[in-house]
């Protein structure tokens, strides 16, 4: 029988959840469990595809092509599995799904409510994740805090899981705040001891603490906390602040929480295996310390987090190459009209990554222009691909108008134009090119060196293509198109053979970047900046 791990957050948002979660999947995995993740999100936005960058910060995409939240990307980066669809819910999803049932009679004149339309939607999509994995432990994070009015119809459907399959087969974590008081330099479980009281007033009593502080908590402050929340002082597992998150596993680990619920779900305890694991945090601790500076210039660099999965894929490059990466954050609007050469002083390899709209484009542009004839290593990521072919066009092809039909549909030369399929589409949620597609590598280009194979999946999330008509004339001039998906005929890899690295695409390779295993375009360009 499956077993259900529910990740609950209480006191403030933030708290390290996702990763706490990832965590605790990844040492269940390391005990040899088959282990699935999940994430229920308690807005009412379908996915988060729809949102901007700086209320959510990245949209991770998983290879079946949901658009969800970032804390998917840790769980992949963690358990090093790939998610799909039923890992990322929210309260949107849900509702939509009542709300067909309801408009085709399902409900068979019955009032539609909360209790129990709604939870038995959300058990359901629960339920059903653990038909479609086979996972032996199912580990579900809840987004937002207890006590938040949106989470409320989650929180009591999990207390109803719990009644229907029996505590032995389900395990309460709540990650909480512990914070520091200065003046009387104390560490307060009160806000903690409330929202266990919150979670007990809809019928849930936590199995475990991991508890945020900056210092571990004395075995008095324990046993206080234990007394007030009915949870034995073993299970409360202290999360103290990391320089490195990859290392919260390990913490985790020496507190014996995989330990902990293997007991509670009265389940084997394999020996673990976390050799992987240990050689990452080997290497993550041993970096040269002469940093390699890399640039990503983007538009929503003051939230760092939209640029996630891009940060961590650089990070895990460098770590596979012993390289310290210092990332540069720099915002690519007015950045034309700026000194390119002061800007990238200090820099050795420039990152575009993935964005929409027109704002901050011709910073993007002249920054590519600047990579490409100053022999910068250069990495362009969907958007970017798309740039540095306008890019191209515009100062060596002597096409001065060539654009985007995302920002410009009135020029001559759209050398990125909306995809064929796309013409007719008129929602915006759900309905870009998404996930996994097919490519084809040629031979004899800087992307088969990389790749080291012909045929590859990567993961997409674009509407605009590169338009065809221009192919041969920008390959007359010195670009390489690598990468091909056969089906579509689209332009997924281009290089520039005058450069000594200059490759983009059009798909998302950050998201198939692990810590224990780097992805080879981002490990490529970090080599190419160690030269
Ligand atoms: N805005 C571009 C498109 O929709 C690029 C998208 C992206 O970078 N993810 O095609």
């Amino acid at each position: 029988m499956t077993k259900y791990v529910f990740v609950t957050g209480g006191v403030v948002s933030g708290l390290g959840k996702g990763i706490t979660s990832a965590s605790i999947a990844l040492l269940l995995k390391a005990r040899g469990y088959k282990v699935f993740m999940q994430k229920f999100d308690p807005y009412i936005n379908v996915d988060p595809g729809t949102m901007s960058p700086y209320q959510h910060g990245e949209v991770f995409v998983t290879a079946d092509g949901a658009e969800t939240d970032l804390d998917l990307g840790h769980y992949e980066r963690f358990i090093d599995e790939e998610l799909n669809y039923s890992s990322s819910v929210s309260m949107g999803k849900i509702y939509a799904r009542v709300l067909d049932n309801e408009r085709r009679g399902d409900y068979l004149g019955g009032t539609v409510q909360i209790v129990p339309h709604v939870t038995n939607e959300i058990k359901k999509s629960i339920y059903e994740s653990s038909y479609s994995s086979h996972a032996d432990i199912i580990i579900t994070e809840i987004g937002g805090t207890v006590g938040d009015i949106e989470g409320a119809a989650i929180l009591e459907s999990l207390r109803q899981i719990r009644y229907e399959l029996g505590i032995k087969n389900t395990l309460f974590v709540h990650t909480t705040l512990i914070p520091f008081l200065f003046g009387s330099n104390e560490l307060k479980t009160k806000p903690t001891q409330q929202s266990i009281i919150e979670l007990r007033r809809i019928g849930i009593q936590p199995d475990i603490i991991v508890a945020r502080a900056n210092n571990c908590l004395s075995d008095e402050l324990k046993s206080k906390l234990s007394l007030f929340s009915s949870i034995a002082k073993e299970n409360i597992i202290d999360a103290i602040d990391t320089n490195n998150i990859y290392q919260i596993p390990i913490n985790f680990h020496k507190q014996k929480i995989d330990e902990i619920i293997i007991d509670h779900f009265g389940i084997a305890k394999k020996r673990i295996n976390l050799k992987n694991w240990h050689k990452l945090i080997n290497k993550v601790e041993n970096l040269n310390e002469k940093a390699i500076e890399i640039a990503i210039v983007g538009k929503y660099t003051s939230l760092q987090d939209a640029y996630l999965s891009v940060a961590e894929a650089i990070k895990h490059a460098g770590y596979e190459e012993s390289k310290n990466i210092n990332i540069n954050w720099i915002d690519s609007e007015n950045l034309e009209k700026k000194d390119l050469k002061k800007v990238f002083k200090n820099i050795d390899g420039i990152v575009i990554p993935g964005g929409f709209g027109s704002r901050g484009i011709e910073g993007k542009i002249k920054t590519i222009q600047y990579a490409r004839e100053n022999n910068i290593p250069f990495l362009g990521l969907c958007l970017g691909m798309q740039l540095a072919t306008i890019e191209f066009a515009r100062h060596v092809c002597g096409l001065k108008d060539a654009n985007s039909c995302e920002f410009d549909d009135s020029s001559a030369n759209l050398i990125i134009d909306i995809m064929e399929e796309q013409k007719s589409i008129i929602n915006l949620g759900g309905t870009m090119r998404l996930g996994n597609y097919d490519c084809e590598i040629k031979n004899n280009t800087l992307a088969h060196k990389l790749y080291k194979k012909r045929n590859i999946k990567e993961r997409h999330r674009h509407r605009y293509e590169f338009n065809d008509k221009y192919r041969s004339l920008l390959e007359k001039h010195g670009i390489v198109f690598s990468g091909i998906n056969k089906i579509s005929n689209l332009v997924e890899i281009i290089e520039y053979k005058n450069h000594p690295f200059f490759i983009a695409c059009q798909f998302h390779p950050e998201f198939k970047s692990r810590p224990i295993r780097s992805h080879p375009l981002f490990k490529g360009l970090i080599r190419a900046c160690k030269k």
